[in-house]
């Protein structure tokens, strides 16, 4: 290593040490501190001063102690073997770590983000000879059953492609050259290395007008989320966050799901580390894993792992998206990324903004939000890719007015409101309906492969939310006088919106069929109650009581609509026919009497 990048540490607080002699160090360039080999990162220069922060412990250094610059920013390995992964923040195997050092690794490990021995069968998928660019893609790799691992031009590359050939590789040897028109020859590896901090290249951005479906009924027909689009979910212990991060992750509409666990409390970490890799991919009956990423915080990693975490989690992300991969992205929880930014900020005796969060807290979350989105791929063959974010945050008590929270909402476009009351309630998913919001709501029609469906469908979430809100405020004048004081419109009205609570909104996460709900059924279950509505509206403009309709015996069918697995759909739709039989009766009886 270049002895004139070696600079010696003359301060440590906590995570961050500060250097001199760093002549000619950059920011953000990845050093080694102290005999230990710690791992660090540059986050500010004063001249030859350098404050590090550093993803290991740091006890026990101290003044003095020499500071190595690698001279190159902290990146990651992206190649076949990242899927199934467990990482840290800093993309070491947590996994291998562990099997080789014990639980407790120890410091200034440097195991490699990808296995070097293990080797991957590569089949080309272009000839020698053609002209290639960046981004294209020359061959795959099965990297697990359920992932082709497309094997890409990497960014700045570009020339004619020679002596590519199938075999079983190692990710560092050579599956093909590229020559430039200089002459110069460039070697291609399964893997390839992107600095964290910087977004992966694409051709042109999208706007995410797709629907992200997940079968969970009260996400996509009342506020969905887009591919490649950002969402935002608060989670107070206890309101059923885990349930729904699993749900997602489990049925969410997307190919690769990237996982980052940035947990403060050692047992928030052992939650996705044991829980995660047990979960199964219930379209293959595989695991999970084989098509996930995961990154882990472990508890006895400081503070500035995490702040890393989230960047290292977000490019391999980028990188699945670039070979035409839908992805989404769980970050659980950007609150403590935050914190992490606010330790440093403190270290580095920055001058704090509100709450203590340094003044660029919203900037940094823009940026990280600004990685998601549906794009062009760069190269050939043409290829849509979308990367979504789901960012949890855990303000403390639940404070909606803290300041991560409101620079989240600031630049996510939906935000899943989970309440406490809802979940003590037993309503599950505890997503309120009044405070919750989607800006992808207009694509849900989309969605559906019957444009018509679709257009229905838009129409009926329209009224099944003008119901929610109108209950509420039917609740609140039946506090104050009494339900007599209401209308039999009213009541109706009253009657449906728990019916689309009850029947629609809640979902069993536990239950075989309820777990998820294709859109079409969404539509069929949604159509039935609000089929309910209108014919009980006008049997009471005939004159009709709202006692016997409210205890029509198909009251119970409806309930029961979504225990009914898809492939008997058309039994819900019989339901309707059963409401208007129904309460045709009670409007022949109710002309008799009179
Ligand atoms: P948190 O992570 O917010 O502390 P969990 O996700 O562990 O909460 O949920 C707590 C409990 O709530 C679960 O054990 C489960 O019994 C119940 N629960 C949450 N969501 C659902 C759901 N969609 N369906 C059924 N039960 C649920």
């Amino acid at each position: 290593m270049d002895e004139t990048k070696k600079g010696k540490i003359v301060k440590v607080a906590g995570p961050v040490v500060v250097a001199e002699g760093m002549t000619g160090s950059r920011m953000y360039d990845v050093v080694r501190v102290s005999e230990l080999n710690l791992i660090g990162e540059i986050v500010e220069l004063k001249g030859d001063t350098a404050s590090i922060q550093v993803y290991e412990e740091t006890t026990g250094i101290g003044p003095g102690e020499p500071v190595v610059d690698t001279e190159a920013p902290l990146s990651v390995e992206l190649g076949p073997g990242l899927i199934e992964s467990i990482y840290d923040g800093i993309q070491r195997p947590l996994d291998s770590l562990v099997k080789a050092e014990g639980a407790f690794m120890s410091r200034g490990s440097a195991m490699p983000g990808l296995n070097r021995e293990k080797k991957w069968h590569f089949k080309p998928s272009v000839e020698n000879g053609v002209d290639v660019v960046a981004g294209d893609i020359i061959g795959e790799v099965d990297e697990t059953i359920l992932v082709k691992h497309r094997i890409m031009i990497p960014p700045g590359v570009k020339g004619k492609l020679e002596d590519i050939k199938e075999g079983d590789f190692t990710v560092e040897q050579t599956v093909a050259v590229v020559v430039d028109e200089q002459g110069d020859r460039r070697e291609i590896k399964l893997m390839q290395k992107w600095p964290v901090r910087n977004a992966r290249p694409v051709r042109k951005r999208l706007t995410p007008n797709k629907a992200l479906i997940t079968g969970q009924r009260v996400v996509d027909a009342f506020f969905p989320l887009a591919k490649g689009g950002t969402a935002c979910v608060p989670g107070p212990f206890g309101t059923g966050k885990t349930v729904v991060q699993h749900q997602l992750a489990k049925w969410i509409d997307a190919e690769i799901v990237v996982y980052i666990g940035c947990g403060e409390r050692g047992n928030e970490m052992t939650d996705v580390l044991t829980e995660f890799p047990h979960l199964k991919d219930p379209r293959s009956g595989e695991p999970l894993m084989k098509r996930s990423v995961l990154i882990a915080n472990t508890s006895n990693m400081p503070v500035a792992a995490r702040e890393a975490s989230v960047y290292t989690g977000i490019t391999i992300a980028e990188y699945f998206r670039d070979m035409g991969y839908t992805v989404a992205l769980m970050a659980d929880s950007t609150s403590r990324w935050a914190e992490a930014m606010r330790e440093i900020s403190t270290r580095l005796e920055e001058m704090p903004a509100e709450e203590g969060y340094p003044a660029y807290l919203g900037a940094r979350i823009a940026s990280f939000y600004e990685r998601a989105g549906r794009v062009d791929c760069q190269g050939k063959p043409e290829r849509e890719g979308a990367l979504a974010i789901i960012g949890a945050v855990s303000p403390p008590g639940g404070d909606l007015s803290d300041s991560v929270v409101q620079a989240t909402l600031h630049v996510v476009k939906v935000f899943w409101s989970l309440q406490a009351r809802l979940a003590y309630a037993r309503h599950f998913p505890a997503i309120d309906w009044l405070t919750s919001y989607s800006f992808y709501k207009q694509y849900l029609k989309e969605g559906f492969e019957d444009k018509e469906r679709g257009q229905e469908m838009e129409a009926l979430t329209v009224e099944a939310m003008e119901l929610l809100e109108q209950e509420a405020q039917l609740l609140e004048i039946v506090r104050l006088v009494g339900a007599e004081a209401l209308s039999p419109k009213d009541r109706l009205s009253l009657e449906t919106a728990r019916s689309i609570r009850e029947d629609f909104l809640h979902q069993n996460a536990f239950h075989e069929v309820d777990t998820f709900t294709s859109l079409d059924k969404q539509y069929e279950m949604l159509k039935t109650i609000m089929h309910f509505q209108k014919e009980s509206l006008s049997a009471i403009a005939a004159g009709v009581e709202t006692g016997p309709i409210f205890k029509l015996p198909v009251r119970e069918e409806i309930g029961r609509a979504k225990y009914i697995p898809e492939k008997d759909m058309g039994k819900i739709a019989a339901i309707r026919e059963t409401i208007s039989q129904q309460i045709k009766k009670l409007q022949t009886t109710a002309a008799a009497e009179k």
